[in-house]
This record gives structure tokens, sequence and C-alpha cells, in this order.
């Protein structure tokens, strides 16, 4: 049924609009009660209020630690209305309806992203505010809940249709959305104790993110999909872009642009990196994104239409015009120079995402992934291999600029979905095999990509011969080992660890390669 709105009570941390919504409501004789700091707010806007200790009769004490928890306040939104029972004890009990509430909670999840102290954090874990939404949620019947500012011009576009009156649908649809975000919030305080106690994985799981953006579709369009926006967790990337310009994000936007600049993030010189598939078809270092987009892009070129192009500096425009040459998907970057922007503008679809950083590959976070009727949880990859893990096994030593190429490509691989297979050569991808159920698949599937793309190029070989080799995991037999021999790889990177290293490492020596072990694995599936 719709009921009408008498008497509203405000208890806000974020004041955002409160003052417009408030003065609505009291232009249509809304009785307001509120708490100290929102009835102040109110009263400075000249807008009449009860301060909830008044109401009460009882004062906010133990540093509003107890400010709402009052039979007079939950009786009111609690009461069944048209209940003779409950009609008979409010009126006993002096106890007056509330119609509407509307609160944001104590700004916890803020205060711990800021780095906030261990008091600090648990004196804003909200109490009484929490009790209020879930009381008053639970009698939508009769009350209106609002726990977002961007729901206060919901509410009062139906009260201005409906006579000051809300209907029932909006009430549940409202209550949804605050038993959300108490849980959301429950969630969050978890996640605090959990960094307090090292404990990371919990007897339930509860994932508290915000809605950031309704997509059209999922990864294919017959899905539904959303994209939500963990706030704690905020990692400079995807998530945290500013959209410049360009179409709407997609779901595969959004995955594959994450995969690009994750795997960009990883090099400390200028990188480039283009992504098809959540792969990347192309990746270089270079003294210049230009120079790097350049070497990547000759990887295979082919692949590369229509893909994600991710770099590690400031976007410069000469780049940003070379980027345009060939169709691009999504360009993502730290910022980039005005004219760099003004090179993109031709090109109306083309996304541009500027993040302001870099995220950190070696940053400890979650990955889920969901099985049927379940959730996967493990600590991300950030494993990051440096010179200093490596451990040489043949008789051979790597090169300087090989040594430089095997950590490359080492890093490269751990972006690539399993079984991965990476051919470097001065600082650049020249064959990436991903994805196959044999590393010797992916092995000679790079190798013949980097054939095709030396004959498309009119190079007389291809950009095997000379380079080095990764591979994501230890190579179980010598084959995968001798097809990269056989390609022209002259050093080999590879975790190691295989019951055969022996024979692996028999038959890099009489091939007269070079390998090194990293002791660490990066399968991706
Ligand atoms: P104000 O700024 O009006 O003084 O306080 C508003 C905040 O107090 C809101 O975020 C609301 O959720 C919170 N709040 C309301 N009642 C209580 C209570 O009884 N205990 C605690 N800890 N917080 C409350």
């Amino acid at each position: 049924a719709s009921l009408p709105i008498r008497r509203a009570l405000f208890s806000v941390s974020d004041k955002t609009g409160l003052v417009e919504f408030a003065r609505y409501l009291a232009g249509r004789g809304v009785e307001i009660l509120s708490t100290g700091g929102t009835a102040k707010a109110l009263r400075e806007a000249g807008i009449a209020v009860v301060e909830v200790a008044d109401h009460t009769g009882f004062p906010e004490m133990l540093d509003g630690r107890v400010k709402t928890l009052h039979p007079k306040i939950h009786g009111g939104l609690l009461g069944i209305r048209g209940n003779a029972e409950h009609e008979a004890a409010m009126a006993e009990h002096g106890i007056a309806p509330i119609d509407l509430l509307v609160v944001n909670l104590y700004p916890f999840e803020q205060t711990v992203a800021r780095g906030a102290d261990y008091d600090t954090c648990i004196e804003n874990i909200d109490i009484g505010g929490p009790a209020l939404i879930r009381g008053a949620s639970k009698n939508h019947a009769a009350v209106t809940v609002v726990v977002d500012v961007e729901d206060y011009a919901v509410v009062q576009a139906e009260m201005e249709a409906n006579n000051g009156a809300t209907t029932f649908e909006l009430r549940r649809r409202l209550a949804g959305i605050a038993y959300a975000r108490t849980g959301a919030y429950d969630s969050a305080i978890w996640r605090f104790f959990s960094q307090q106690t090292g404990e990371p994985f919990p007897r339930r799981v509860v994932l508290a993110a915000d809605l950031h953006q309704s997509l059209r579709y999922g990864e294919n369009p017959h899905q539904k999909a959303a994209f939500y926006v963990a706030p704690q967790n905020r990692r400079p990337g995807v998530s945290s872009a500013r959209q410049i310009q360009g179409k709407e994000l997609s779901f595969n936007n959004i995955n594959d642009t994450n995969a690009a600049y994750e795997l960009v993030a990883e090099f400390e010189r200028p990188a480039v990196a283009i992504i098809k598939h959540a792969n990347p078809c192309g990746v270089a270092v270079g003294d210049d994104i230009a120079t790097a987009y350049r070497a990547a892009l000759a990887n295979d070129p082919v692949s590369a239409f229509g893909g994600i192009v991710a770099v590690n500096r400031r976007l410069d425009a000469a780049t940003a015009a070379e980027i345009t040459q060939l169709f691009t998907e999504v360009v993502i970057a730290p910022e980039a120079d005005d004219d760099a922007i003004a090179a993109f503008a031709a090109k109306k679809n083309l996304r541009l995402l500027l993040t302001g950083g870099l995220p950190d590959p070696a940053a400890q976070a979650m990955s889920f992934r969901t099985v049927a009727g379940g959730l996967l949880i493990q600590t991300r990859d950030n494993g990051v291999t440096t010179e200093a893990d490596l451990k040489v096994v043949t008789k051979r030593a790597p090169t300087a600029q090989e040594l430089a190429d095997l950590l490359f490509a080492f890093r490269v691989c751990k972006h690539v979905k399993s079984n991965a297979v990476v051919y470097a050569k001065n600082g650049a991808t020249v064959g990436i095999g991903a994805g196959q159920m044999s590393r010797v698949d992916s092995s000679r599937i790079a190798a013949w990509k980097s054939r095709e793309a030396a004959e498309a190029a009119g190079h007389s070989e291809p950009g095997t011969v000379g380079s080095v080799v990764a591979s994501d995991a230890f190579f179980p037999f010598a084959d995968g080992l001798l097809a990269a021999a056989a390609a022209g790889a002259t050093a080999v990177i590879q975790p190691g660890g295989s019951v055969r290293d022996a024979e692996v490492i028999a038959a890099a020596d009489e091939a007269g390669l070079a390998m090194v072990f990293t002791g660490i694995r990066h399968f991706r599936h």
C-alpha cells in the first residue's frame, strides 16, 4: 500500500544532499528527528529538527557509541502499523511511529583505506546505524529506508508523484539495498580483522564490493553482467580509471584491460603490452614507449587488430598517433599529454583510460574464481622474479643480454594462459604460445607464429632465431626444450623441479643452451 511519510529520522555521516532532501520533506510537513551532528547541519540550514536526545529524553553518550539505541527510536521503526497490540504498546510507552529512515554509516571502509590507526578504525565501526537500518528494513511494510545518497532523489520523486507517500514496491527494493549495505559493512569489518590477525580465509565469505557499472551484457550477449569494486581493495587500474573518451567498456574489455595493465606494471623500463582475449600478442620494453609499442606490435600484427594496449608511462602524442593507425579497442595508461588525448579524439569509439598510477605487482590481494556451487579463493600471484632468484644449471651461463631477456620473458609468461611459452629478443616478445594442453604444442605454436610474422614482414629468418625462451612451469621432458632450441633459442628460463631435470639439463648442455631455474611457477589457468 502507499503510505504517507509523516515522521523521518536522519542520522548521516556523509552529509551530501542532506539539506536539500530534508528541506523537501520539511516543506511537505514531515517532522524531522536527527542525531547531534546531523541536527546541527540541518539547523544551520534553517530546517526545523527535533534532536533524538530530546525525543527520547535520553542523552547521546559514550562518545556517540549510544545515540539512537533507545526503545522510542527502535519501537517507532519496528512497531507494526495496524496491529492492535503493537499500537497499544506504542501508545502506552509514548512511542511515535517513524516512517522514513535516512542513515549512512560511519565511514569505516574509508577510515581503513586511509591507513588510520587501530583505535580509530575500531571507533569507526557504526553500531546504532546498522541497528536502525536492519530494524527499519524488516518493517518495510510501513517504513522507507534510505542508505545511499543517490536514493534521496528516488524517494523524493515517488513522494512527489504519489502525494507524499511511498509504494510498497519501492520500500521493499530499498530494504534489499539496505541489507546489502549492512552485509557489506560487516564484511569490510571482517576484512580489517583478518588483516590484523593474518588469517586470510574466513569461515564464511561475503564479498564487500559496490556496484561500479552496470554492463550491457557479460562475456556473451545472452549473459547479464555488472562490474563491482571493493572500496578497501583499490589498486590503480581499470577499476580506478578515468575514462577520457570512447564507447562504454564491455565485460570483456574490462577483463582484458585488467590483464594488459597488470602485465605492463611488471616492468621498470617503459613497456607496452597488446592484449587479445586476456593473452598478450606482443609485449616489449624500450627506451621509450613509442619504441616499445613498435616492437610489441611486430610480434603479431595480425592478432593485434582490435586489441587492448597498455603502457606503463605517460602517453605522448607520437605514440598515441601510432596506436590510432590500427583498430584498437582500449588504451590504458597512468597519464597522457593533452596532445596525446587530442590524437585519439578522431577515433570516437576507442576507449582511453587513465589511472593516475600503476598497480604494484608485488602487492598482496585475494583472487577469486567460481566453481559450480562454490568459490575458490587464493592469494594473488605476486611473485616477481629478479636476477638474485636465478640459478644457472647449465655449463654455459647466459650473457648479459640473454639474462635481461630471460627475466623479461619470464615476467611476460606469468601473464599468459598455461601452458605458456614465450620467446623474447632484445626486450620484446617474438613468439607467444598460450593456453595449450601440451607444453610442446605451446612451444611449437609460438615458433610457428614467429615464422608467420617474419614471412609477412619479409624478414629472412623468424624472430626466434637467437632468442631466449621462458616456460611458466618446468619442462617435464626434454622435448619442449629441444623444440625451442630447434626454433633458434639460445637460452632458457623455467622454474625447474621436474623429476627429469637432470635429463633436461643434459639436453640443454648438449644443445649449447644456457638455462636458469627460477624456483617459482606461474600457472595461470
Ligand atoms: P551525527 O553526525 O548525526 O552525530 O551522527 C551520524 C552517524 O551516527 C550516522 O553515521 C549513524 O549511522 C550513526 N549512529 C546513529 N546512531 C548510533 C548509535 O546509537 N551508535 C553509534 N555508534 N552510531 C550511531
